[in-house]
């Protein structure tokens, strides 16, 4: 299948033939023409298929090809859960908007909201934004939503998981009924069917997940390894195999801020990013990162989701999550568009519950190994209470391959 097959305008193909696409992702194949015919649409597939185009590319061909340019109004509002990946959709949409009349913007939280009302003044056909700011600004009557005709909830399963629901009702209620609206997530939960029974219309359901194949392109090892030592056998991995462009994951933003420190006076160039970090912290973290001036971003689950950094050889679990589907998630930073990527994963003794966890979900065991060296401690147990926090997601996921995390409390929202 080509983009040409698609029923897109040339004016968009042009678009799509500059950023060097040569054919669409699956996702894309399959949602593009069903947004086209106007269909509600709830579609799901891992991070880094091209989501962000496939609902993309068929808005701007719907707002186009009724054009109002004369009285400019938002015809289109994106709704994502982080400020970098609001950022990240209005990249994507000025992109592929270039050669049509359509004006877009991006508002979020934890910057000055001066400069995004102003260009809100001057009309817009595109809203991206997040749901606090969003909602700040619509209380404000900086902005009307009451001419949307197609919505779009991105990354959904986070806006969830990071406690957007009562939001994302508020907002419903400020939009037309009459609407196109477009559901795209990671996952397909019970939590996300929940979500989009009571917003999408006749929902046509797209489930592009290629099986396990993703995690397969992946090298994945654990090196067993006291807590304690941490730190030291990540500088020693680093070091010695001359790594760069590595993401790390830690479970809180507190571990985040005191591995970068660490890495730092290790002489490895390294920045955190996370909740807490100011926007203007995490944009420039993201950005060094991307031009290779910081080897490590080390990052929580929260923060790092649905970043689009392509191509990352390494993926080093510094801590493994206590929620097994979001392993998948951030080994799946790596090994993208066909790269082979490694993920590494230090576990001391505390989390062989995890990763037993981790395993079932994966359907397969992890090649675990130690480090010369780093060999654990036999004397060291594990922290009884730990294990049993462990144990309490082991009902989560059996259910399926697919299915969410559960709403539990024992999730560490720390992060
Ligand atoms: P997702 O939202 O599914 O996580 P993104 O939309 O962020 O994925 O896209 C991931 C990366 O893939 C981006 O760098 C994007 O430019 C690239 N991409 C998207 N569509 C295609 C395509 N058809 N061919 C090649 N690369 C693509
Ligand atoms: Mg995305």
């Amino acid at each position: 299948m080509k983009f040409n097959d698609l029923g897109l305008e040339p004016s968009l193909l042009k678009a799509i033939q500059e950023k060097g696409y040569t054919k669409p992702s699956l996702i894309q194949e399959k949602s593009i023409p069903l947004i086209l015919k106007g269909k509600d649409v709830l579609a799901s597939a891992q991070t880094g298929t091209g989501k962000t185009a496939g609902f993309t590319l068929p808005l701007l061909q719907i707002l186009f090809k009724q054009n109002t340019r004369k009285n400019r109004k938002i015809r289109a509002l994106v709704l994502t859960p982080t400020r970098e990946l609001a950022a990240q959709v209005f990249e994507n949409v000025k992109e592929y908007s270039t050669y049509v009349d359509i004006r877009s913007t991006v508002i979020f939280g934890g910057v000055n909201q001066k400069p995004q009302v102003s260009i809100l003044r001057k009309g817009i056909d595109v809203l991206i934004a997040t749901p606090g700011r969003l909602l700040d600004l619509h209380n404000q009557k900086f902005l009307s939503l009451s001419n949307v005709e197609i919505l779009v909830l991105d990354e959904a399963d986070r806006m969830l998981d990071m406690g957007f629901q009562r939001d994302i009702n508020k907002i419903m209620n400020l939009l037309p009924r009459q609407r196109q609206n477009l559901l795209f997530s990671a996952t397909f939960s019970k939590e996300i069917k929940a979500l989009a029974k009571g917003i999408l219309n006749q929902p046509v359901m797209i489930e592009a997940t290629p099986g396990n194949t993703t995690v397969d392109a992946i090298i994945q090892r654990v090196y067993k390894v006291d807590k304690s030592r941490k730190t030291e056998l990540i500088i020693k991995l680093i070091k010695e195999g001359n790594w760069f462009q590595v993401l790390v994951f830690t479970r809180t933003k507190h571990g985040a801020n005191k591995l970068t420190k660490k890495l730092i006076q290790a002489n490895i160039s390294a920045a955190a990013i996370h909740g807490n970090k100011s926007q203007g912290a995490r944009t420039k973290a993201l950005a060094g990162f991307k031009e290779r001036l910081v080897k490590v971003l080390v990052a929580t689950d929260i923060a790092a989701r649905g970043l689009d950094i392509p191509l990352l050889p390494h993926v080093i679990n510094f801590e493994l999550p206590n929620v097994p589907e979001d392993y998948v998630h951030r080994i799946g930073r790596t090994g993208r568009a066909g790269a082979k990527g490694e993920a590494v994963s230090l576990v001391c003794v505390d989390e062989k519950v995890y990763l037993k966890d981790i395993e079932k979900l994966v359907g397969s065991s992890i090649p675990s190994e130690t480090k010369e060296g780093f060999e654990p401690d036999p004397n060291i147990k594990p922290d009884p209470i730990k294990q049993k926090g462990g144990n309490r997601h082991k009902s989560n996921h059996n259910r399926s391959k697919n299915s969410g995390r559960s709403s539990g409390g024992s999730r560490n929202y720390n992060r």
